[in-house]
């Protein structure tokens, strides 16, 4: 029997009143690849992300990560499944700290929460220790290290956006969710977001799915790209196959 993909989405449908924001979506994602997902403004990219992330319930459909449903776990235990996500508008704390915001993003994952750091149990302590450490490794693979008092508000927006990346990585995700790395980043940062990518696919044998409108980024990054308009899959392949299918150049240049 052969092993199941990471991440299995299977005839996702999503509903907002009249509106079909997922219309029967099915694609699947192999561990170590970087699967990009396109589509115009409303083609139900973000909506996607809020189902594998656990924000929205989907009405028809499953999701598996590793063989196992999404729904058998409560929406905060998705970190601790192995899926991490970043935020098109970031989530980071702005009065605090590169590294503070990284740390925190920790917290979310490990059980070293305020109730169990007061207590200081010993396993607790080692865990803080490993916390502390991989906090620096990733601050590290993201260059983030001559900024790493700065509080994140007096950052440039690239670098903010990096933050948000690190906070995401600390929880030591299979499977990384971004949503729209590129999104007001400079040519050189775009450049820099790819050569990350890379780096991150390869150093730390991550997953990852991304949104992006940027496509030059997409179609250089990807292994595979999912296309969705209106709600429905209408490509799946390399890029090669993605760029040149017909229902994708139809969708983006707005033919009806
Ligand atoms: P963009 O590229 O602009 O971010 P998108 O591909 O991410 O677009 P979604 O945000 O997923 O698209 O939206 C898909 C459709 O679902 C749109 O018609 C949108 O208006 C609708 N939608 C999304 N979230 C909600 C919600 N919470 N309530 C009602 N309608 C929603």
């Amino acid at each position: 029997r052969s092993t199941p993909p990471l991440l299995d989405v299977s005839d996702v449908t999503v509903r907002f009143g009249g509106i079909t924001a997922l219309d029967k979506v099915s694609f699947q994602v192999e561990a170590g690849k970087i699967v990009g997902l396109i589509g115009p403004n409303g083609a139900g990219k973000t909506t996607l992300f809020n189902c594998l992330s656990r924000l929205y319930e989907f009405s028809e459909g499953r999701i598996a990560f590793e063989g196992r449903s999404l729904t058998e776990v409560q929406p905060h235990g998705i970190a601790s499944m192995g899926i991490g996500r970043t935020f098109q508008n970031l989530a980071l704390f702005r009065t605090m700290s590169v590294r503070q915001n990284v740390m925190l993003g920790g917290h979310s994952r490990t059980s070293t929460g305020y109730l169990s750091n007061a207590l200081r149990l010993p396993s607790v302590r080692r865990e803080e220790q490993r916390l502390r450490e991989h906090v620096e490794q990733v601050i590290e693979l993201l260059e983030l290290g001559s900024v790493a008092e700065t509080v994140v508000a007096d950052l440039p927006f690239g670098t903010q956006k990096r933050v948000e990346f690190g906070r995401a990585l600390i929880t030591q995700p299979k499977l990384l969710l971004l949503d729209e790395p590129a999104g007001g980043l400079n040519h050189e940062e775009v450049g820099a977001l790819m050569d990350l990518l890379r780096r991150i696919r390869s150093e730390l044998k991550l997953t990852i799915l991304l949104v992006e409108h940027h496509m030059n980024l997409v179609m250089r990054v990807s292994d595979q790209v999912v296309a969705l308009n209106f709600g429905r899959k209408i490509a799946d392949g390399t890029p090669a196959e993605v760029q040149a299918n017909a229902e994708v150049i139809k969708a983006y240049l707005g033919a009806e």
